[in-house]
């Protein structure tokens, strides 16, 4: 069960600074979108996220957006977050979305980061294709539909306490 562990965990993308990632040789941020970035039916993240993705692209971290969400609503989030790069129909875990990824970021798969609040989607798609995983937990948790609802509690066993998050 060592591709559900993450390398990193944090309760928040905010706390994922650019230190952070530089030290661990990370050149490349692949985010996902929904509980992620955003919570349940809220259009674009708050402030503090936004800003937060200034921070790591002007230390010169670069952004991908990776989704299993349609084009349509993919292109249009990550242009409105000021994102440049995205993956859309990406099929996590499957490697293909990575591989995507890393050939629009010219980074090598080794050099980038993967964040995303779901251990069988982000979790193990980061470590089937060989990036750095990392998990967040997610920011809201109600009202997701019945199989993330399932799938959630046969991540608990894999999870680390909530005090060490
Ligand atoms: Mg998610």
């Amino acid at each position: 069960m060592k591709l559900l562990k993450a390398r990193a965990y944090f309760k928040n993308i905010t706390e994922i600074s650019p230190e952070f990632l530089k030290e661990n040789g990370i050149s490349g941020l692949i985010l996902d979108i929904d509980n992620t970035l955003i919570g349940h039916n809220v259009p674009l993240p708050d402030e503090k996220t936004t800003n937060h993705l200034r921070e790591l692209e002007n230390a010169g971290i670069k952004l991908c957006v990776v989704s299993n969400n349609t084009y349509d609503r993919v292109k249009s989030f990550t242009e409105k977050i000021g994102v440049e790069f995205f993956v859309a129909n990406a099929l996590k875990p499957r490697r293909k979305g990575y591989i995507e990824a890393s050939e629009s970021m010219k980074l090598a798969l080794s050099e980038i980061g993967a964040a995303g609040d779901q251990l069988f989607t982000d979790v193990l798609g980061a470590n089937l294709a060989g990036c750095f995983s990392i998990y967040t937990k997610p920011l809201h948790t109600g009202g997701e539909g019945f199989f993330i609802a399932l799938k959630r509690i046969f991540e608990n066993p894999f999870l680390p306490k909530e005090e060490l998050l």
